[in-house]
């Protein structure tokens, strides 16, 4: 497996004037391989679309580094960056918010070819417009429409051939199904697989719905409250979940075979969301955890890798913590 991506002890915080810091991302580390798709999940304002952002380049870190190949995205100059970043695309949860509603749809996706300069000539640059319509299910008659003649589904797909007009390798798709009927939500999902197949792009898909992340993910990322709590390959994570919050997460999921008992116990979690500029001492879950121990509230749970490939942050699974049996004891 060859990493695309690095994300090493990444902090983003945003200064909220007289001396407050919101805590967006708080020393969360992962990496992306070549051609996988990573799924990061967790409920809005967790800082998952801050971590896209901040790879993107659009924020700068407060610390840690984000390496792309091998090259940290924040010590480019402009210069640099602007070339670099035809590698990496967005694709966003609003297409018709994030599409011009002034330009023609070959407009919107010639766009980002004419900024870099792409082709010297109109006719090339067309014939690849409406090779990318079609490559996303639309036509060439779709062209000369614009974004608010088409539906949500269609809007999106033609947000995805405009991530893909300058032929990059990884796509960030941050919450791209999350505004979608979920009829249309599989087929958009099912295109970006294609798509994937196609070309060998790299996917960091962002959402908050960890039904739809398991069917496209390769590895999957936990977040909450900024930081990363669980990091594991699709199936394991779904099969033998070890955060309490990951737990939880999936016990709120419908078993979709309506012929299996689901015996499976809901774990509701009590209590608000913390605020990320007052978050809570030791765990940031511990407020909200149905297996919190006094240790939680002192000592921040150091980031494990429990089995092969399978990352937790939690006390529970660390040997030292003195309350650890009875907890784990108690739950049988
Ligand atoms: Fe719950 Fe403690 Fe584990 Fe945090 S460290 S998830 S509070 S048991
Ligand atoms: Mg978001």
């Amino acid at each position: 497996n060859e990493k695309i991506l690095e994300v090493n002890t990444l902090r983003k915080y945003f200064d909220m004037g007289k001396g407050t810091k919101l805590q967006a991302v708080n020393d969360v580390t992962f990496h992306i391989n070549k051609g996988e798709t990573f799924g990061l999940v967790g409920e809005s304002g967790c800082g998952k679309s801050t971590i896209g952002r901040t790879i993107m380049g659009l924020y700068d870190k407060t610390s840690g580094n984000v390496l792309y190949d091998g090259n940290d995205v924040h010590a480019m100059s402009e210069k640099e960056r602007f070339g670099f970043y035809r590698n990496m695309q967005m694709v966003f949860q609003d297409p018709y918010a994030s599409l011009n509603p002034r330009s023609t749809v070959r407009e919107v996706i010639g766009e980002p070819m004419e900024v870099h300069g792409m082709f010297k000539n109109k006719r090339e640059q067309m014939d690849r417009i409406y090779m990318l319509l079609e490559e996303v299910g639309m036509n060439r008659d779709h062209a000369n429409r614009y974004p608010h003649e088409f539906s949500g589904g269609q809007r999106q797909r033609i947000g995805i051939a405009r991530a893909l007009a300058l032929d990059p390798d990884f796509i960030i798709a941050d919450e791209p199904i999350s505004a979608l009927d979920v009829s249309v939500q599989a087929q958009v999902v099912n295109l970006l697989k294609e798509l994937q197949e196609d070309k060998g792009l790299t996917f960091l898909f962002i959402a908050h719905d960890l039904s739809m992340v398991k069917q496209i993910s390769d590895r999957i990322g936990v977040m909450y409250l900024g930081n990363m709590v669980e990091l594991t390959k699709s199936e394991a994570l779904y099969n033998n979940p070890l955060h309490p919050y990951t737990q939880a997460l999936l016990s709120a999921i419908p078993i979709p075979d309506p012929d299996m008992e689901d015996s499976r116990e809901r774990i509701i979690l009590h209590g608000e969301l913390p605020s990320p500029i007052n978050p809570p001492s030791g765990c940031v879950f511990r407020t909200r955890c149905p297996m919190a121990m006094d240790i939680c509230s002192v000592q921040k749970p150091e980031w494990q890798e429990i089995e092969q490939d399978h990352y937790v942050a939690c006390h529970l699974y660390n040997k030292e913590a003195p309350e650890r049996e009875s907890v784990l004891t108690k739950q049988q």
